[in-house]
């Protein structure tokens, strides 16, 4: 059996960043940056890396639980049915749930429109040793906000900056920060949403204003470039990953969290209580 793992003929962590990929407007959507096999390969590879992931997840989760204060935060951001929450569902949902802080960001509510928009961004960051998920995030604010301009221009302009330092914050307080953008073609959204039309087992995940906003995708795709042109820094990286081949977005995915994983570079804890005293005490019980 060939080693699919030899499949990425190069990291997903170098072919996807935001910095190394085309603009948003020249964005291939089926292509799969830096892997050569198929999608019956991809799929294996997803469920062989899940176990990887799982270990790193764990490893980080003991971390936490003895005391360290890393963590890491997945930032999913995409357009309706780029396949942010199956990549919740199939990407972490192979580790451990006790080890994931999972939030997710609509429409502000009435309380939090009286906050600055990064007050409930602050109250879901991820807590020590776990992994965080934000579905949806911060950008929101310079995304939706920009492209119907619910705010005035002068106003998120000014949030590159501060999302910047928030961000630097975040890093060194020890959250290692990765961002990933999902960007599905028309075509295939259009077939995505036709299908959740069909479905009624579908229907609650349809919203009306989906197909409003695709009448928007010239703003959002500047919107997007902004914000890779302006918020991929080493610090917090994003990556650009194309989404009509859910298996390779998820396959993606999975790797940049590895890769974000491995570079905390964690040792399991040590025990502070005597081994070898306790099987003797264990074996004599
Ligand atoms: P969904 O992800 O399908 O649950 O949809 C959430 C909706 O909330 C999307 O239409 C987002 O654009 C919208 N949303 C998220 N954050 C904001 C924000 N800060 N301002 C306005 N709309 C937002
Ligand atoms: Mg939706």
């Amino acid at each position: 059996m060939a080693d699919k793992s030899t499949q990425w003929t190069s990291s997903p962590v170098d072919a996807l960043r935001a910095a190394a990929s085309p603009r948003v407007e020249d964005i291939d959507f089926t292509v799969t940056p830096g892997f050569s096999g198929s999608k019956s390969d991809g799929t294996a590879l997803l469920a062989e890396r899940g176990e990887v992931l799982a270990a790193l997840q764990e490893k980080l989760y003991a971390h936490g639980r003895t005391g360290g204060n890393r963590s890491v935060l997945l930032v999913l951001q995409g357009m309706d049915t780029a396949g942010k929450g199956g990549m919740v569902k199939h990407v972490i949902g192979m580790v451990d749930p006790q080890g994931v802080d999972l939030a997710s960001f609509g429409v502000p509510t009435q309380e939090e429109k009286q906050h600055h928009y990064l007050w409930r961004i602050r109250k879901a960051l991820p807590r020590a040793g776990r992994i965080g998920v934000f579905d949806r995030s911060h950008y929101e604010d310079v995304l939706v906000v920009a492209v119907h301009d619910l705010v005035p221009r002068q106003v998120w302009e000014k949030r590159f900056d501060e999302i910047n330092a928030f961000e630097r914050e975040l890093v060194d307080e020890g959250t290692v920060v990765v961002k990933v953008a999902l960007f599905v073609s028309p075509e295939q959204q259009k077939k995505r949403l036709q299908e959740r039309l069909d479905r009624p087992d579908k229907h609650w995940k349809y919203n009306p204003g989906d197909v409003t906003e695709r009448g928007f995708l010239p703003q959002y795709r500047a919107a997007y470039q902004r914000v890779l042109d302006r918020t991929d820094v080493d610090h917090a990286p994003w990556f650009v990953v194309p989404a009509d081949r859910k298996w390779y977005s998820r396959l993606a995915v999975t790797e940049i969290l590895i890769d974000a994983l491995e570079k905390l570079d964690l040792q399991w804890p040590t025990a502070d209580f005597d081994v070898e005293h306790e099987k003797k005490r264990l074996a004599e019980s």
